[in-house]
């Protein structure tokens, strides 16, 4: 199909060119004596993009689903008790983790389309006089439903009943895109990955520990071996990896620090985001459709999973969109399977490009039934774009030229 594909799925995101380029090297040695120049700075550097001054982050050769086992693995041991919500294919999918890896997990369960329960949270761990649940683990932001939750308020419950347990986050489709504070939080272990808001393929776990959870690493009999995060410490420290790293994904890593970091910076892309995401959901309102959220205090700043209404199929609408419109839409997970698709407006976007994704989705949505008014969500989304825009930097062309001045008109009047 001519035109390039627009990928809207949450992940993998769009790579940028700079990217792109930064990672197409030839193919290099990974014990040479100066890899320590490539790798010291990024593991420093990447510390920053979770705000943390105190954590150390592990890069691992694998995808968000290791990190969130190189976080329970490297800091508990089978039996312990943890305690989660499910709210979503992926807070379900880390549940099953946890369960499947010997741990005693307890579970809050919420309707999908909530986020983390955290009154319900806070009344639990009240109970828990005798601090038997060692660690919470949540998800920041449910990909699935496009649910954002208050990591903040969370953590605010835990000091308010005083109890020790460790906090583990999710942060795969937040950090980078989302706001998020390790140490302002005092979260104990937040993983991520490389293909969502680090804008890399897939390929790298980026799992942040605090010290309280680098310290639990002595204790924890979970069994580990690849994902070990000792022999990470131990070939860090010289700027090496315990095996074979992807080199073109580290090259990758940095470029992609440097626009996180300085270029764009992490406050602008969270602004971004928020604006992006905002569009979309004047769009969705536009065609009279609803979001898989809620409410507005769960909604996602990076995902925005919308309900088709329920004599459709929502997979009528994604497949329509990429045969027809080279458009790709995400999936319905689970239990929202041909009831909801998903637009992932994370990571290398503009107003323009989400515009672009918005008419092809409503064109699709019409070629499945659905009744939206042509350029309804377009328009809601980009008349909210143009009034939020920030001032234009450039004088326009056109813009009418500063008054002559006066004596040099007078001349020519008198003549
Ligand atoms: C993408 C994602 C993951 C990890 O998925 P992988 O395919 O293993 O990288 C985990 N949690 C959330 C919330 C995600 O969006």
């Amino acid at each position: 199909m001519p035109g390039r594909n627009f990928l809207f799925v949450p992940g993998p995101t769009n790579i940028p060119v700079s990217i792109q380029n930064a990672m197409n090297i030839p193919q290099e040695d990974h014990r040479r004596p100066d890899f320590a120049k490539l790798t010291k700075p990024l593991l420093q550097d990447v510390n920053r993009v979770f705000k943390t001054e105190t954590g150390r982050t592990f890069l691992f050769p694998a995808t968000g689903t290791a990190g969130w086992e190189v976080a329970l693995s490297n800091t508990l041991s089978p039996g312990d008790k943890v305690l989660t919500s499910r709210f979503g294919q992926f807070s379900h999918l880390w549940w099953d983790l946890a369960v499947r890896i010997g741990l005693d997990v307890e579970t809050i369960d919420v309707p999908w389309g909530e986020g983390v329960p955290v009154e319900r949270f806070k009344r639990r761990l009240e109970r828990d006089t005798k601090n038997e649940i060692k660690a919470v683990m949540v998800c920041h932001n449910e990909t699935a439903t496009g649910v954002t939750s208050d990591i903040a308020g969370l953590r605010r419950a835990m000091n308010a009943v005083g109890h020790p347990a460790m906090l583990y986050v999710d942060g795969v489709s937040s950090i980078a895109s989302i706001d998020f504070r390790m140490d302002d939080w005092e979260v104990d272990v937040a993983v991520s990955g490389s293909q969502k808001g680090f804008m890399l393929p897939a390929g790298m776990a980026i799992v942040c520990f605090s010290r309280r959870a680098l310290r639990a690493r002595n204790s924890a009999k979970c069994a580990r071996c690849f994902l070990d995060i000792q022999d990470h410490i131990n070939a860090n420290k010289d700027g090496f990896f315990p095996y074979t790293p992807s080199i073109p994904l580290l090259h990758g890593l940095k470029r992609s620090l440097q626009i996180l970091l300085e270029e764009e910076g992490l406050e602008n892309i969270f602004k971004r985001h928020r604006r992006l995401a905002e569009g979309v959901r004047r769009a969705v309102d536009a065609w009279g459709l609803k979001l898989v959220a809620k409410a507005p205090k769960w909604h996602s700043d990076t995902v925005s999973a919308i309900r088709v209404p329920p004599r459709f199929d929502a997979r009528d609408v994604i497949e329509i969109a990429y045969h027809r419109y080279n458009l790709s839409l995400g999936a319905g997970l689970s239990v929202l399977a041909g009831k909801a698709f998903r637009i992932g407006h994370l990571g290398d976007h503009n107003e323009a490009s989400v515009l672009a994704a918005l008419a092809a989705a409503e064109m699709a949505m019409r070629d499945a039934g659905l009744r939206v008014q042509p350029g309804a969500g377009v328009g809601a989304a980009l008349e909210y774009y143009r009034r939020t825009a920030p001032p234009l930097k450039v004088k326009l062309s056109s813009a009418k030229p500063a008054p002559k001045k006066k004596g040099k008109k007078g001349r020519i009047v008198r003549r």
